[in-house]
């Protein structure tokens, strides 16, 4: 039988705000455990939650992004558990009434465009953190993480293959990063991502029983553990046995999922609305008042890339990805006004160097000005385009200006005809043999002759006049 996967995918996004979602407790990231706390995130008796007014900006400005439909009024209800990183006993999030619903994603897979629904997006608070030290039967409680604002964004079950999730994580993160409300790293924690993974006979309607898969804290990460789901949901079925609903998690050294606990339901939480806060009331005004205050979006850039600068759309679908590359990208163009040559060098040395040294475009140790003056020295003729790529490299490990490292090298490339031709004719007497080939007829030899002159110049030569010269020369 042949089994297609259907996946739906839960992130987790962190909302940047500088305070906490129910109190005034500071939501920076790294200090001493336990000093950016209150009686409000602590859950002391007795304290009330105000809602943070920034956290709702935030988030209506990603259930517009992401065309869903804002509730008018929305509740926040309370998801009791217990557990040593939840002082209060139980999480403020929403249920019943979400404060966004239906909207829509478009992803691209294989080149091919299609849309995930977004089934809903709703607030909540973050837990604590628990680490357990390897070497005592010891585990600590760091509550500054408490109260941090989450956003929930819950997908339908329309994803159809690993590939696809990704393409999908990937959008969501671009789609956060420029509206600037979460930094998106799944390494770090701050964008995290459950999957719930189901196969069922190909062309069935019906859904199967699904797990929920956790701790995918990386890109390649999520899409392994989905094709590992995938393929052990099949071979249990092959097998006569049925899918059991719970959650797994995967384990990145032995590359498997294994799993963790049953799946709870919803009714194991006694969910209900939460007495301590006000039903949250939205009106068109505040939403009108977002949207117009929207960012130019992912794929909204893309094709203005594609528009504006004829750029192909594999290029404009690389270069906005990411909004800091993006913004690079044009930065480079305000000195250098040549996209596809900018977006050549970007996509090819620059993405080089930066995957080997893994770092972000931010912190680009070639700066977009610096980038600009580098290829208007190629297109002024002061240096040949190979020559470009060895300024490019000493760029990146001194960080020098790139006319500085062209004079200091004395890499400048060389038009001076009478000296090209000086060097074209001492190549060819000392190849005679070549030379009568060429003549009678071995006229690919012209490739050889080329490269002689380049080595003898170190690179230098500009290489039309050194291909004209030849010409003549040979066709003496
Ligand atoms: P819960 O809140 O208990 O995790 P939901 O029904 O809200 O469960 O669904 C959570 C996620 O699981 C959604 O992204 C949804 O698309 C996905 N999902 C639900 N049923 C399936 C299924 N049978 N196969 C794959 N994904 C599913
Ligand atoms: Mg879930
Ligand atoms: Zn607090």
């Amino acid at each position: 039988m042949e089994f297609e996967p259907v996946i739906g995918l839960e992130v987790h996004a962190q909302l940047k705000t500088h305070t906490k979602i129910f109190c005034g407790c500071s939501t920076r990231f790294g200090a001493e455990p336990n000093t950016q706390t209150c009686p409000v995130c602590l859950g002391l008796p007795g304290v009330l939650p105000v809602l943070n007014r920034t956290v709702v900006d935030f988030t209506l400005c990603m259930a517009l992004a992401t065309g869903c439909t804002v509730a008018p009024e929305s509740r926040f209800a309370r998801k009791n558990y217990f557990y040593p990183d939840l002082p209060k006993g139980y999480q403020i999030s929403q249920y019943e009434l979400p404060v966004a619903e239906n909207g829509r994603i478009d992803i691209e897979v294989d080149g091919q465009s299609q849309g995930v629904r977004i089934r809903r997006i709703h607030m909540e608070e973050d837990a604590g953190k628990l680490s357990h030290d390897p070497h005592r039967p010891v585990s600590r409680v760091d509550l500054n993480r408490t109260g941090v604002p989450l956003i929930e964004i819950v997908s339908e079950p329309d994803i159809e293959s690993p590939a696809a999730a990704g393409a999908y994580l990937r959008k969501l993160r671009a789609i956060v990063r420029y509206l600037d409300i979460c930094d998106g790293n799944l390494e770090e924690g701050s964008f995290r991502c459950d999957a719930n993974v189901s196969i069922r006979p190909k062309g069935s309607i019906e859904l199967g029983t699904r797990t929920e898969l956790k701790n995918l804290n990386s890109f390649r990460f999520v899409e392994k553990a989905i094709e590992y789901e995938i393929s052990r949901q099949k071979d249990v079925l092959m097998d006569g046995g049925t899918i059991v609903q719970e959650t797994r998690l995967w384990d990145s050294s032995r590359n498997q999922t294994f799993s963790m606990r049953g799946k709870e339901e919803a009714h194991d939480y006694r969910y209900f609305p939460d007495p301590d806060l006000l039903p949250l009331v939205i009106d068109a005004e505040w939403i009108e008042r977002l949207r117009q205050a929207l960012p130019e979006l992912p794929d909204a850039r893309r094709t203005r890339f594609v528009e504006q600068y004829g750029l192909p759309a594999y290029d404009a679908g690389v270069l906005t990805a990411d909004r800091d590359l993006a913004d690079y990208f044009e930065s480079c163009l305000a000195g250098f006004p040549q996209p596809k040559p900018v977006s050549n060098w970007i996509m090819g040395p620059l993405l080089g160097l930066l995957n080997v040294q893994g770092i972000a475009i931010d912190r680009s140790p070639v700066a977009a000005s610096a980038l600009a003056g580098l290829l208007k020295l190629v297109d002024g003729g002061s240096i040949s385009a190979k020559i470009a790529k060895t300024v490019f490299d000493e760029m990146a490990a001194s960080g020098k200006p790139p006319a500085a490292i062209v004079a200091e090298k004395g890499l400048s490339q060389i038009n001076d005809t009478g000296a090209i031709e000086a060097v074209v004719q001492d190549v060819l007497e000392r190849n005679p043999e070549e030379v009568a080939a060429y003549r009678g007829g071995k006229t690919k030899l012209m490739g050889f002759f080329v490269g002689e002159v380049m080595k003898a110049t170190r690179g230098q030569a500009n290489p039309k006049t050194v291909n004209e010269l030849l010409r003549q020369k040979l066709n003496q």
